[in-house]
């Protein structure tokens, strides 16, 4: 491991990807699961993996949402105000967070899950596709 000038002796908390490379700032995935201390892969290497072979795929979109006192809403489909009274939130209550959602749907037909989310990052909206849905 190259060490660059000047930060000789910095320990690197930053994991890395071993399939794609690709830093993993937030949650990774063990490569292995059978290796709880293993490689890590990051969610877009874990994606078609966790429900491979399946009908149903997992989708993950980025997004703001309306956080409701009953869940989240859609901000390109529901106004603050629809937000607000379809959940019987008080308007003032109701605040935009930005987020991931993800579902599970199968490519060419209408079968797909409700939504789930917001969540903070991608990662975190797979792992929770994976507790809801993974059967192993
Ligand atoms: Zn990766």
């Amino acid at each position: 491991m190259n060490s660059p000038s000047g930060a000789k002796g910095m320990i690197m908390l930053t994991e890395k990807c071993v399939k794609c490379g690709a830093e993993i700032t937030g949650d990774g995935f063990l490569a292995d699961e059978s290796k709880p201390y293993g490689d890590l892969i990051c969610w877009k290497c874990k994606l078609p993996l966790a429900f491979a072979g399946e009908f149903m795929q997992p989708q993950i979109v980025e997004g703001d949402s309306w956080d409701t006192d009953n869940g989240y809403y859609d901000c390109e489909i529901f106004t603050q105000e629809d937000a607000a009274e379809d959940s019987g939130t008080p308007l003032d209550e109701v605040t935009k967070v930005h987020g991931f959602c993800a579902r599970l749907s199968a490519n060419g037909y209408l079968d797909a899950t409700e939504w789930q989310g917001s969540y903070d990052t991608p990662a975190e909206a797979l792992q929770a596709l994976i507790d809801t849905y993974g059967d192993d």
